[in-house]
């Protein structure tokens, strides 16, 4: 049976764990080819095998995303092996912990570097190969932090706040293209986020809140992934908000 995705080139980010690891195992089961993007060369390594297995088609290629030129040149490389980029989903993100007064300014411009600017790097890489194309597709992995702000994660949503208003530009700079932009607003979703969160009650607290019984799986993120992607071109899907049931908050 043909694939939704069949003859399509995508480019993941944050390939090595969760939401990303979920939407590159998605995309390569609707036919798609995904280059794997993150720091963690063996886990996009055992990712590759893994969509080998099925038949599918992947490359890994680690790097930083908050190196420009690395972030950029994950654009590039997926171009030079697989030909074209038709879907770039950029999952690469951190949360972090930690209020205003004495701020960890390292810590908070980290959040912002990975979450607004290694997305914003690979986006204006993809454009031009995309424009070339006639068309294509980017996704961004935004969150509900990006439309209320917890204080305790202030540069979390900060930075999540920020990433709409460059999307949303962005959606409006390259539509006339043929290219459709996507902010995607996961809710609580079982994922390894929280792990990397510095403060041990708060990573405990974060932990609890995307584990906690009905919470979003990432797969089921991936299927909202593919279906943006799967869309009739002229049908731009620019915001998705994906949350618990249980979760009842405005
Ligand atoms: P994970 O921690 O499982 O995945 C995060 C991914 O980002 C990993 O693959 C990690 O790979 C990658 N990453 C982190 N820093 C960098 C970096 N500097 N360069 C390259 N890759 C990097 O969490 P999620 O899957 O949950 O997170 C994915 C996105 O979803 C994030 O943007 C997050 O903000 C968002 N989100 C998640 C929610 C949730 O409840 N899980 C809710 C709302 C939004 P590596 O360490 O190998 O580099």
């Amino acid at each position: 049976m043909a694939g939704l995705l069949d003859g399509r080139v995508a480019l993941v980010t944050g390939a090595s764990s969760g939401i990303g690891e979920a939407a590159a195992i998605a995309l390569a089961k609707a036919g798609a080819r995904v280059a794997l993007s993150a720091r963690r060369a063996d886990r996009l390594a055992t990712l590759v095998q893994r969509i080998e297995a099925t038949g599918g088609s992947a490359i890994a290629l680690p790097g930083d995303v908050v190196d420009e030129a690395a972030a950029k040149a994950a654009v590039e490389r997926t171009v030079a092996h697989f030909g074209r980029i038709d879907i770039l989903v950029n999952s690469a993100g951190v949360i972090q912990s930690g209020t205003i007064e004495n701020c960890d300014t390292a810590e908070y411009r980290r959040v912002l570097d990975v979450n607004l600017l290694g997305t914003l790097y690979t986006c204006s890489a993809a454009i031009g190969p995309m424009k070339a194309q006639g068309g294509g597709d980017i996704i961004n992995i935004s969150s509900q932090a990006s439309r209320k702000v917890a204080k305790i994660f202030n540069s979390y949503s900060a930075s999540k706040f920020a990433l709409n208003a460059m999307s949303e530009g962005l959606r409006q700079e390259v539509g006339g293209y043929g290219i459709r932009v996507c902010q995607l607003l996961p809710g609580a979703t079982r994922t390894e986020v929280a792990d990397h969160v510095s403060d041990p009650a708060l990573r405990s607290a974060m932990q609890a809140h995307v584990g906690k019984e009905g919470a979003v799986e990432a797969s089921e993120i991936a299927d909202a992934i593919v279906f943006v992607a799967a869309l009739p071109k002229h049908v731009n899907v620019d915001i998705i908000s994906i949350r618990p049931t249980s979760d009842t908050a405005p």
